[in-house]
């Protein structure tokens, strides 16, 4: 008997792992991407003489993509990875800077000649939030653990802390003001105020200081290179500049797709790795209008405004240098710190980049968003050592959304402390049979190794339901 066949829509980090999955289980597997080239968010952008990361720019989680290749059967070792040594540095809004760096002893000691006491202020939290991460860590690789995995794995103690916000539990750590602004700035790239950001953002440290931030040869972009190539060989089929208009059903199950030319495909699963809200507002064929409201209000996440640079000098030893500005956050990325072998007589690749919340994205308009960027860029405070530079590509929210199939120019719903804890869009479908969701809106966290994660989970819930062999 043939093993049912199963289409995945969109090769980004979750479609390209969970096509992998199904493919070394036996799975007939087709991925339908509306770009020309796979990877989607975390894919590589040219620009000039350069190549760059799209999106992404550093991996926080090293032992979740380290669990997504083991399921992948991806050798651990096939990603060459350089780890991060001067973390990242924040500029406060009153000139003084906080800087983290991979050595907790180096970092507590700068705190503690800064604000006396607060150097041990920070280790405790350090030793305290990684402990709570490694207890929780069973749950990131479970599609939707229940109280029960909960009171198995002994986590009951830890609810309190799931259920506060990051800004609590920075609060009561005792730091002083400026370290714990310079802690919650992950908070900030994400377009969200620290009070609606969930708790684990405060793994954050225990993650850079006790298994280290990395940065992959090849940039980011070499995790989406690795999944394509890999999913290829694994003998998934890919369909480039195929975009999927509606997922069509019959009596609430999945009977295929019908892409945007019009051609139907049949398929007995499907798995969307378009944006969650998107795929059953957008997607799916008489979608029940009361769940399509609950979804629409969900708040989105922006990718923000990016310009890619070339500049001619480094500014060392930070990878990431941040300004804050009250509200938000920009960000100066330099690979060429870790990836010397970059430079082009003199020339460096850069990145200048702005998370934006969704409403304000919106508000500014693209007009508005290239007002900002020049604003940016008007900015001195990144040039420092930096003695020219040329403006390589810009990219507004409009264009990430355009050129990224993206829902209504959003990457995800916002994780809120509150959407963390009711669970984020299910890996398997509760509204139409045969239908799964991998890809950021279905993990809690929206990095590249969740993503990988979300692939592996979903291509799993859908195996329990169509085995490969029955
Ligand atoms: C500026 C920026 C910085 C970031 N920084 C980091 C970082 O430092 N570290 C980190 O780990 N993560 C970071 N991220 C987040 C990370 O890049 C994303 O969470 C991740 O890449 C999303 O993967 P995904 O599987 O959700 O799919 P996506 O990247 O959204 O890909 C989905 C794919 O599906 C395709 N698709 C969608 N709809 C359709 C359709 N209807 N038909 C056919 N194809 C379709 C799209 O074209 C796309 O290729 C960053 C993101 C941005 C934008």
């Amino acid at each position: 008997m043939q093993p049912p066949s199963v289409l995945i829509i969109g090769a980004g980090i979750g479609g390209l792992s969970a096509s992998i999955r199904l493919a070394r289980l036996g799975y007939r597997v087709q991925v339908l991407e509306a770009r020309a080239s796979a990877g989607g968010l975390a894919s590589g952008v040219a620009a000039a003489e350069f190549a760059f990361d799209a999106g992404p720019y550093i991996l926080l989680d090293k032992p979740g993509l380290d669990w997504a290749f083991q399921q992948l059967r991806i050798a651990p070792d096939a990603l060459r990875l350089t780890p991060i040594e001067s973390v990242y540095h924040v500029l406060h809004e009153d000139g003084t800077t906080t800087a983290f760096d991979r050595s907790l002893d180096a970092t507590a000691a700068r705190f503690e000649a800064a604000h006396p006491g607060s150097g041990r202020q920070y280790k405790a939290l350090v030793v305290k939030t990684f402990r709570i991460h490694q207890n929780l860590k069973p749950f990131t690789f479970k599609t939707h653990p229940n109280v029960w995995d909960v009171l198995r794995n002994g986590s009951l103690r830890y609810v309190p802390f799931l259920l506060s916000s990051l800004d609590s539990v920075l609060k009561s750590s005792g730091l002083p003001l400026p370290l714990r602004k310079g802690i919650s700035i992950w908070t900030h790239v994400a377009g969200q105020p620290v009070a609606q950001a969930p708790s684990p953002m405060a793994f954050v440290p225990g993650l850079f200081h006790h298994i280290g931030a990395y940065y992959p040869e090849g940039g980011m972009r070499a995790v989406a290179a690795l999944l394509e190539t890999t999913a290829l060989a694994a003998g998934v089929s890919i369909r480039y500049g195929t975009r999927v208009a509606a997922i069509r059903t019959a009596g609430k199950a999945v009977t295929g797709v019908q892409t945007a030319t019009g051609e139907f495909i049949a398929a007995e699963a499907v798995i969307s790795n378009s944006n969650g809200i998107g795929t059953y507002t957008e997607l799916v064929e008489n979608f029940p209008a009361p769940e399509k409201a609950k979804l629409e209000r969900l708040p989105l996440q922006s990718p923000g405004v990016c310009v890619y640079l070339a500049v001619q000098g480094r500014n060392p030893p930070y990878y990431i240098r941040f300004k804050l500005n009250g509200t938000g956050c920009t960000a100066f990325v330099q690979p060429g710190l870790l990836e010397p072998g970059l430079e082009q007589a003199g020339w460096y690749p850069a990145r200048l980049i702005a998370p934006l919340d969704h409403a304000t994205a919106a508000a500014l308009g693209e007009a508005g968003q290239h007002r900002l960027m020049d604003e940016l860029l008007a900015d001195p405070w990144w040039r420092e050592n930096i003695s020219a530079y040329r403006v390589l590509h810009r990219r507004t929210t409009f264009e990430w959304g355009r050129e990224y199939t993206l829902y209504h120019d959003s990457m995800n719903p916002v994780m809120t402390a509150k959407f963390m804890i009711k669970g984020r869009i299910a890996h398997r479908s509760p509204f139409v049979r045969g239908l799964y969701l991998t890809g950021s809106s279905t993990h809690p966290g929206q990095w590249v190794s969740f993503c990988a994660i979300s692939g592996v989970l979903a291509a799993d819930c859908l195996a329990q339901d169509y085995p490969a062999h029955a």
